[in-house]
C-alpha cells in the first residue's frame, strides 16, 4: 500500500511539474508521504516541521498573539488508510490537497492555499478546494459505507416520520414536536443502524 501511495505521489509531482510547479524547489522544503497509523475520519493531514526563522510573523486573533511561519523546511504528509481504497483520482485529489499545504504560506486554508487549489484544479481537473464527502467518495469507488450505529429511534406518533440519534436528552419528547406535522414524538432505546 505504501508503494501505491508513493507511485500516486510521484504522478502528482510530475503533473505539477508540467504546469510549472516544481515541488522540489527550495522554497517548499522536503516533503515525505506515508499512510496514517491511526484510522481517522480525516482524509489526510500535513505536519509542518523545522520552521524557517526568517519567515516568522505574528498573527493576532482577538487579544491573543500567535507566532507563525510562512515557510518550513520539512513536511510530513499522512494519508488515512481508508482513503487508499478509494479510486486513484480521489486519492490523488487528497494528495494534491496536502501538497498545497507544503507551499509557502499555505499551512491553513487561507487566500494563498485557495489560489493554488483553484489553479491546480483548473489546470489538471482536480477538485481540491472542496471538503471531501466520505460517503459519496466511498460510493464513487464502489465501496458500501459502514452503517452507523444509533442508540435511539425517535418517531412521530401522528405522521410516522422517524430519525435516529446517538444521544438523547431525557426530556426530548416533552420538549419537541414533529417539524412536519406538529405531532408528539415517542422514543425507543436500543441498537439501530441507519
Ligand atoms: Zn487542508
Ligand atoms: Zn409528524
Amino acid at each position: 500500500m505504501e508503494e501505491k501511495l508513493q507511485h500516486l505521489f510521484n504522478e502528482c509531482k510530475n503533473e505539477l511539474y508540467d504546469i510549472g510547479i516544481d515541488i522540489e524547489n527550495k522554497n517548499i522544503g522536503n516533503i515525505s508521504i506515508s499512510i496514517g497509523k491511526r484510522n481517522c475520519k480525516r482524509y489526510g493531514c500535513c505536519k509542518q516541521e523545522q520552521p524557517i526563522e526568517s519567515t516568522k510573523y505574528i498573527e493576532r486573533i482577538g487579544r491573543k498573539k500567535y507566532i507563525k511561519y510562512k515557510m518550513y523546511a520539512s513536511h510530513k504528509i499522512e494519508i488515512s488508510k481508508w482513503v487508499m481504497d478509494l479510486k486513484p483520482n480521489i486519492i490523488k485529489n487528497t494528495i494534491m490537497h496536502e501538497i498545497i499545504h507544503c507551499f509557502p504560506n499555505c499551512s491553513n486554508h487561507g487566500e494563498d492555499f485557495k489560489k493554488y487549489a483553484h489553479y491546480i484544479s483548473y489546470k489538471l481537473g482536480y477538485d481540491i478546494s472542496r471538503l471531501g464527502d466520505k460517503n459519496s467518495d466511498l460510493m464513487a469507488s464502489n465501496i458500501v459505507p459502514a452503517s452507523e450505529k444509533y442508540n435511539y429511534k425517535i418517531q412521530c406518533t401522528k405522521c410516522g416520520y422517524s430519525f435516529y440519534r446517538k444521544r438523547l436528552n431525557c426530556n426530548f419528547s416533552r420538549n419537541y414536536r414533529c417539524g412536519k406535522c406538529g405531532g408528539h414524538f415517542i422514543t425507543a432505546k436500543g441498537e439501530f443502524r441507519a
